[in-house]
């Protein structure tokens, strides 16, 4: 008999490929993980906290699905073994998203700022990001295809009162993905980002002292887009489009997760 052809609406939209995520064990890329486990990827969760990654690997079905390794993104060894492990625990890599990132001081004026916490955010946000391309770039080549996608932020288009060393490494993200989408495209390589506005992580309620409710007053005052809440899900969904075969054109994309906040700010000003 004739096997039964999946329905578009069941197929798992990410089935045989291998993924690896830094700042896996939090906010964004650990909705994006539980996202891409979820539609059928296996997945490795690289970051600095321990015990939320290997908590996270476990809850996704253990070392069949979802692997933990510990990787400082500032770390060149780190970010290579993270992709060692993908291609030797899963056999390959497709997908490597660029996660992790940190906000840095906040409030601090240009003139009182500190020379070291400007490196450690860029250290984290950019080089963490060019180390990921770098080490997955080249486990990808061989393989003629792959898709990076790196977390960049609403503070890439417009530094709009964020930290201005975050806005910066977050610019400088995005012109990280455009040379490596030409540069890696003659190897049918596609990178691209994705920018979102307030989400309340970790990153957001520790660093601002915000919790969700005042994240959502704030989305609904300033965003273009009202009556919806952006969560961080809603944020993985754009990263899995972006990581799924339904892009397979799409390169050198910032993709902005914002409801119009951008357009309107630029209106405003
Ligand atoms: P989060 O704090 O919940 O997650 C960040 C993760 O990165 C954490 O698990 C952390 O341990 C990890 N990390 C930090 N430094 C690291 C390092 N040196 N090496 C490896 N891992 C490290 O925050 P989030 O909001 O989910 O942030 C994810 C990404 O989204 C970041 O790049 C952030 O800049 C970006 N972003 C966040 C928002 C937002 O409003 N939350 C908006 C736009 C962009």
């Amino acid at each position: 008999m004739a096997s039964t052809p999946i329905s578009s609406s069941t197929a798992r939209r990410l089935e045989g490929k291998v993924a690896l995520i830094t700042g896996g064990a939090s906010g964004i890329g650990k909705a994006t993980a539980q996202l891409f486990a979820q539609q059928g990827a296996r997945v490795v969760i690289a970051d600095i906290q321990d015990e939320h990654g290997q908590a996270l690997s476990n809850e996704l079905g253990g070392s069949s699905i979802c692997s933990y390794v510990h990787c400082d993104v500032r770390s060149e060894p780190d970010v290579k073994q993270a992709v060692e492990t993908a291609v030797e625990r899963y056999g390959k890599l497709d997908i490597m998203f660029n996660n992790a990132g940190i906000s840095g001081p906040l409030g601090r004026q240009i003139v009182d700022s500190e020379k070291s916490d400007f490196e450690k955010v860029l250290s984290v946000n950019l080089m963490g990001n060019y180390l990921g391309l770098k080490h997955a770039a080249c486990a990808m080549i061989p393989a003629g295809q792959g898709s990076i996608i790196s977390t960049a932020s609403v503070a890439s288009l417009n530094p709009n009162g964020t930290p201005f060393a975050y806005s910066c490494s977050k610019h400088a993200v995005v012109a990280l993905m455009k040379s490596a989408a030409i540069d890696l495209g003659k190897h049918g390589i596609r990178v691209n980002c994705v920018s979102p506005a307030m989400v309340a992580t970790p990153m957001v309620t520790k660093a601002l002292g915000m919790n969700e409710e005042m994240v959502e007053e704030f989305n609904a005052a300033h965003v273009a887009l009202k009556g919806v809440k952006l969560k961080a899900n809603d944020v993985a969904q754009a990263v899995m489009y972006l990581a799924s075969d339904e892009s397979k054109y799409v390169s050198g994309l910032n993709l902005v997760v914002d409801g119009a906040l951008n357009i309107l700010s630029t209106l405003d000003s």
